[in-house]
Formats: structure tokens, C-alpha cells, sequence
């Protein structure tokens, strides 16, 4: 499969992921390299299809382990799978960037192997990008939910933001749809990511102002489970004070998989 295939894949595969705004970071051209971060944010729109077209927003893969009732790419869908290599996905950006159509990279991922194996493959894209290519630009990375504290800390100097989708409302919740996943494995990361920044407010932390300069965020769906709006705004507003979440997101849910535990279209529309 070449690139331009895998590209066609795990671009379509990162439409349902809301959380993808690129403000907040100010990061310079250094060292005669490539690009820069505006603090005031990269103009970018939203194609019909929910889609950034001012970052390029892709999948690192979509051969997911995992088999979340409500996603695509869970391991019982026969869906056309694809994955990058790190270097092709550096590539990418970097071409995308300087013909000008990209301002900078989001980039998201199932989880293949092990969610560490899955970080070390995010923590490398980055690494070429900043450490090899120079490039300067905005990056928003996902974080693997059960990876390890060090991956996090590698990935945190290398991006501007980085985000773990909560998605299910609730424990049970995620117990029914997403089995697989913990509470805990998404909780930790937010919380470590959340208590380096406050010590870097202090200038307390070894990382400095070089650790997600542009915040974390989240994503939580609605409708997929019966939580109501009040309490999911709860909890969104519990996340802002204690995590200092930049922002909180939204994604509808969409009716995708046919499951006994996920509402059917006719139940969303009467
Ligand atoms: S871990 Fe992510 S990509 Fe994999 S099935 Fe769950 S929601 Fe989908």
C-alpha cells in the first residue's frame, strides 16, 4: 500500500475527532528551521465532513486492539486498515507545509499492539519532525490511554497540546461500550499532565515552559449512553477546575456499528 492510499484511510478514519483547535501556543522559527506557532491561533476551517483542513489531521492507524462498540475502527469492523511509519507521517507534514496547505499537524491513533508501542510511534513522528526536520509548526498529539508516565513526558516537550479523549460520561458507561479501556488509564495521564503544568505556573517543574505549552484537552460524546446534558456539563465543569482543561469538546454520537448496548438511528430520530 503506498502512502497516498494509507493517507486516504487514516485521514477519513480521524473525522469523528471534535477536539481540534490550534490556538494557544506561540512557538518561534529557531535555528533556521521550518514554520512557527501563532499564539493567536492558525486560521483553519471545518470541511462538510467535520474535518480541520488547516492542520493535517490523520490517524497514526486505525488496526486497532480494541473493540469500542461505538467506533469504526474497533477490531470487529472489517474496514480497510492502514498504518504509518513515523518517517511517513513526518514526511507528510513537512511536504503538506511547505506547499502551503497545512499550518501544522494533528495527530491521533488507534491503539496497535500495546498503547506504549502506540506512544513510542507518536513520541517518534514528533522527535523527526522537531529534532530532525526542524519544524516549528503547531502540533496536537493524542495520548495513549495506559501508557507510561516517561512516554508522556517525552511526547510533552516535543507538542503544543496534547489531548485523551474521556468520550464515555461515566464509569459504567465505559465499562458497557469501551470494556477494554480503564478509568484509570485516561484519569492518570490527564492528572499528570494537569499537575506538571500547574508546577510549571510555579517554574517549579525540570520542563520548564517547553512541557504541552498549549494545554490539554478532552473529548466527551454525547448520546451514545444515557447520561443526561446536566450531567455531563458537571463533570465537563468538575474537568475545568480541577485538570485546567483549555477546553472540553463535544462530538455527537454518531451511529455507526450496530450493537444491542448503542442506540439505534430510529431511537436518536423519534
Ligand atoms: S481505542 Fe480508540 S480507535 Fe480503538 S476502538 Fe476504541 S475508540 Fe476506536
Amino acid at each position: 500500500m503506498d502512502i497516498f492510499d494509507k493517507l486516504k484511510i487514516l485521514a477519513d478514519s480521524a473525522k469523528y475527532d471534535a477536539s481540534c483547535s490550534s490556538s494557544g501556543s506561540d512557538r518561534k522559527n529557531t535555528n533556521n528551521g521550518i514554520g512557527n506557532g501563532h499564539v493567536s491561533g492558525i486560521c483553519h476551517s471545518w470541511g462538510a465532513d467535520g474535518r480541520c483542513i488547516s492542520l493535517l489531521k490523520i490517524l497514526f492507524t486505525n488496526a486497532c486492539m480494541y473493540d469500542c462498540k461505538y467506533c469504526i475502527n474497533r477490531c470487529s469492523n472489517s474496514v480497510p486498515r492502514a498504518t504509518f511509519t513515523p518517517r511517513e507521517v513526518a514526511d507528510l507534514t513537512i511536504h503538506f507545509y511547505k506547499r502551503n496547505y497545512i499550518e501544522g499537524l494533528f495527530l491521533s491513533s488507534a491503539v496497535i499492539k500495546s498503547p506504549d508501542y502506540t506512544m513510542e510511534r507518536l513520541v517518534e513522528t514528533a522527535s523527526i519532525l522537531r529534532n530532525e526536520y526542524h519544524f516549528n509548526g503547531y502540533i496536537h498529539c493524542k495520548t495513549i490511554p495506559g501508557c507510561s508516565q516517561e512516554l508522556i513526558d517525552k511526547l510533552g516537550v516535543l507538542v503544543d497540546r496534547m489531548s485523551i479523549n474521556i468520550e464515555l460520561p461515566s464509569n459504567d458507561s465505559l465499562k458497557l461500550l469501551a470494556p477494554q479501556k480503564e478509568k484509570d488509564g485516561i484519569l492518570k495521564p490527564m492528572t499528570y499532565i494537569s499537575n506538571t503544568l500547574k508546577l510549571n505556573k510555579m517554574n517549579k517543574s525540570k520542563y520548564k515552559k517547553k512541557f504541552v505549552p498549549a494545554g490539554q484537552t478532552t473529548q466527551l460524546m454525547v448520546g451514545a449512553t444515557p447520561e443526561t446534558d446536566l450531567k455531563i456539563l458537571k463533570l465537563s465543569e468538575g474537568m475545568y477546575k480541577s485538570l485546567k482543561l483549555k477546553r472540553v469538546y463535544y462530538s455527537a454520537y454518531v451511529s455507526i456499528n450496530n450493537d444491542k448496548n448503542l442506540p439505534t438511528l430510529e431511537s436518536l430520530l423519534f
